[in-house]
């Protein structure tokens, strides 16, 4: 083995493969035309060993190199069900050819790319002939070569088989590549996450388990158990041995696993994935002139992905969303409550409200413990929980999207806009999910679902950019400050909101991307899968998920801040009075720990408009930003004291001389792009793999905040 572009023939898992070309393709698609082509008069015909699957042989010459080809029997897939498809498939798998050539039928390209898929599975070595590009070409259909090239990773030839165009360059090309100066390496195959996911899994558990023969790729072998296939179990058992009976195991669960996910079976799924994979590479890099006969999923798409219908549908289908999630969480009562009808948000408030009842009486009896769980418990705890079931109608909205296969469209037509910022299609959901369309999500579920992104700088750009969208704790702070400062105009001042968060995060990601995470953004095959009915149980799942992701940071992260927060603002308590009387309430705050951080850092914070109560409550808000509020709201209940919050938190800001709408505004901007939550921050460490990335996102989203809450703030008493 000579081609030094090959992984070192050393390594144990790399197979030293032998110098045979391997002619593949789908029946008709014109391999045997090639194949006469490619070696002239050379030719001989036999049988594969063992089988009555005739076999040809030959020879291409290239200068006075002499390179043995076979042609492979014709298939359109390689599963182990029908002989051709064996023999193909066992003679790349135990003959090792250096180099599969797949000849493709152009005309019929989405079909054919079916076995290339599986091709590239097998990390073969692959150079794609696109034969009777002639056809494809009176047919009126254009396809582009280069780009097909790049997103698959291996080298494309156009040909005619029957003419012998392309020949000669399809020898160079082939010579290159045995000799390593051209790489034919194909990419990774996708399945989706929950698939992948389960790939690299069951992978790992092949290669501890086996003495794996270096001819097999363990995740190749992953998929074959994935879709149940007889012949690759039977090699895998013979391989694992003793063991083989953890390998099977863990293979049963994966499977059930992505079953009671879809509701369908996995081989259905994997291939449909493929399908998927060959449909997106032909939409990125086919055009026609000419409409041929199409599939259902083919029309919508050709509706949906359009270019001027599909901005439009996704944003109807957007503004579809948002109605019913404010609808169904909020302004709608429609659950039966004691005899009545209760909204699920009004649920949860009146249980807070119930609860705040039960602990008044002790106002007195136990100020301290009285204080504590009023502050912590009510209003922190339940304030955050409060937004439960905004949260959980967006996310089983999101959830739906994505199964039904529409986010991947969404992705699609995003992809140009967004790898100008530096990200790409795929950012999207995660930038959904942390709350991207303005009606609450979180930057938790957000940050995980970047796993779907393909390249690790991508990747990075987008966790960092993500917790800028207007996530469900920073909504209970538009909501007061709104309600206090602009009750007039509402809408107006939440699409605001939502359009500042997305330009800082486009601008903070093409300045990433161009500063401090560099690099080239390569081209890849998004993926279409078919459109499908969302499976409830999936979609449920998926969504329970995510919000109890939300409510567990309630009941831990956010308590326990609260508790904190609230013993810095409760101690030390002020010394008694010289008249006797007890220090009022505001005496006991400005006394405090909190009281006197926040006016230590009152000089600086000033610039922006934030007086030293209002620091307190936004260092809460480091820990978790459902704190602000509550911490607002405790820092201004404290003040008043006169024995209750009588008037909400909106009408008692309204109300304060020292607040106004232009320190309104520079708040709810310094809330929505300040550090991330500590929940998030932990995250981003353990995604991006470093704590590095994760202090780097605090500093750098603290500092732009500053700067455009004190921009702000000052250009306003410029204005007046
Ligand atoms: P195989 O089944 O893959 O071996 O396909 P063949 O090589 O037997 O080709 C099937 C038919 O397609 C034959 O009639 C060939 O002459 C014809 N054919 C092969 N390649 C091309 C091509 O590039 N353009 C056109 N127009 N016809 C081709
Ligand atoms: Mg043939």
């Amino acid at each position: 083995m000579t081609a030094s572009h090959l992984p070192d023939a050393g390594s144990p898992a790399v197979p030293v493969r032998k110098q045979v070309i391997a002619i593949a393709g789908n029946p008709n698609a014109g391999k045997t035309s090639l194949f006469n082509r490619l070696t002239g008069a050379s030719q001989q015909v036999g049988n594969y060993p063992g089988v009555t699957v005739e076999h040809k042989e030959g020879v291409v010459r290239h200068g006075d190199r002499r390179i043995p080809v076979v042609d492979l029997p014709g298939t359109y897939s390689l599963t182990a069900y029908s002989l051709e498809e064996r023999v193909a498939r066992d003679f790349i798998i135990d003959e090792q050819p250096a180099l599969v050539v797949d000849v493709v039928d152009a005309s019929n390209l989405e079909r054919n790319l079916y076995l290339a898929v599986q091709l590239m599975e097998m990390r073969v070595p692959l150079v794609i002939a696109l034969n009777m590009i002639d056809v494809a070409e009176s047919r009126g259909i254009r396809i582009d070569t280069a780009r097909l090239s790049l997103l698959l990773g291996v080298p494309v030839v156009a040909t005619v088989g029957s003419r012998g165009r392309g020949v000669d360059e399809l020898v160079d090309i082939c010579t290159a590549v045995l000799d390593g100066t051209v790489n034919a390496l194909p990419q990774t195959v996708h399945y989706g996450h929950v698939v992948d996911e389960e790939i690299t899994g069951l992978a790992g558990v092949i290669a501890e388990n086996t003495l794996l023969d270096r001819r097999f790729e363990p995740a190749w072998l992953a998929v074959k158990l994935l879709e149940k296939d007889p012949a690759a179990a039977g090699r895998v058992r013979l391989m694992a041995g003793v063991r083989y009976g953890l390998v099977d195991t863990a293979a049963a669960a994966a499977v059930l696993r992505i079953e009671r996910h879809y509701g369908e079976d996995t081989a259905t799924i994997i291939a449909e994935r493929r399908y998927g994979v060959a449909a997106g590479a032909v939409r990125q890099c086919m055009s026609r002139t000419v409409q041929s006969r199409m599939d259902l999923t083919d029309r919508i798409d050709n509706v949906v992905c359009g270019r001027i219908l599909g901005p439009v549908i996704l944003v109807g289908v957007v503004a579809a969303l948002f109605f019913w999630v404010f609808k169904l969480s909020d302004e709608w009562a429609w659950l039966p409550w004691f005899g009545g009808w209760v909204s699920p948000t009004g649920l949860v408030n009146w249980i807070f409200a119930q609860l705040s009842a039960l602990l008044a009486p002790a106002r007195h009896s136990m100020p301290m413990l009285h204080s504590l769980f009023d502050a912590a418990l009510v209003r922190g705890v339940g304030g955050v929980l409060g937004f439960v079931p905004l949260i959980f109608f967006m996310f089983l909205f999101i959830a739906a999207l994505e199964d039904s296969g529409y986010i991947a469209r969404v992705a699609f037509i995003l992809d140009r806009l967004l790898r100008m910022f530096g990200m790409q299609g795929n950012s999207i959901l995660a930038l959904i999910v942390s709350g991207g369309l303005g009606a609450g999500g979180c930057a938790v579920p957000g940050i995980m679902a970047t796993r779907t992104l393909r390249e690790e700088k991508d990747r990075l750009v987008t966790m960092l950019v993500a917790p800028f969208m207007n996530c469900g704790a920073k909504m209970p702070v538009y909501a007061v400050l709104i309600a206090a400062f602009f009750p007039a105009s509402r809408t107006e001042m939440m699409l605001l909101l939502w359009a500042i968060s997305w330009f800082v995060a486009l601008a903070a990601a093409w300045t990433l991307r161009r500063f401090v995470i560099r690099g080239e953004q390569t081209p890849f095959v998004m993926e279409l899968p078919p459109y499908h009915v969302p499976v409830l149980r999936g979609v449920l799942l998926h969504t329970w998920e995510r919000t109890w992701l939300y409510i567990k940071k309630a009941g831990t992260v956010i308590l326990a801040v609260n508790i904190v927060l609230w013993a810095f603002m409760y101690f030390p308590r002020p010394p008694e009075r010289p008249d006797g009387k007890a220090p009022t309430a505001a005496e006991a705050l400005a006394h405090s720990m909190a009281g006197r951080f926040g006016r230590a850092l009152e000089p600086v914070s000033e610039l922006a408009g934030f007086d030293w109560r209002t620091n307190i409550a936004l260092l809460g808000g480091f820990a978790a930003k459902e704190v602000v509020v509550g911490a607002l709201g405790t820092v201004y209940a404290m003040d008043i004291e006169k024995g209750g919050d009588s008037a909400p938190l909106a009408a008692r800001l309204a109300a304060e001389p020292d607040w106004s709408p232009r320190r309104a505004f520079a708040m709810m901007l310094f809330v929505m792009l300040y550090a991330p939550c500590m929940t998030t921050i932990a995250v981003i460490a353990r995604e991006s793999g470093s704590w590095k990335w994760a202090a780097f996102a605090t500093l750098y989203s603290t500092t732009i905040a500053f700067v455009i809450a004190l921009a702000v703030y000052q250009a306003g008493r410029l204005v007046g």
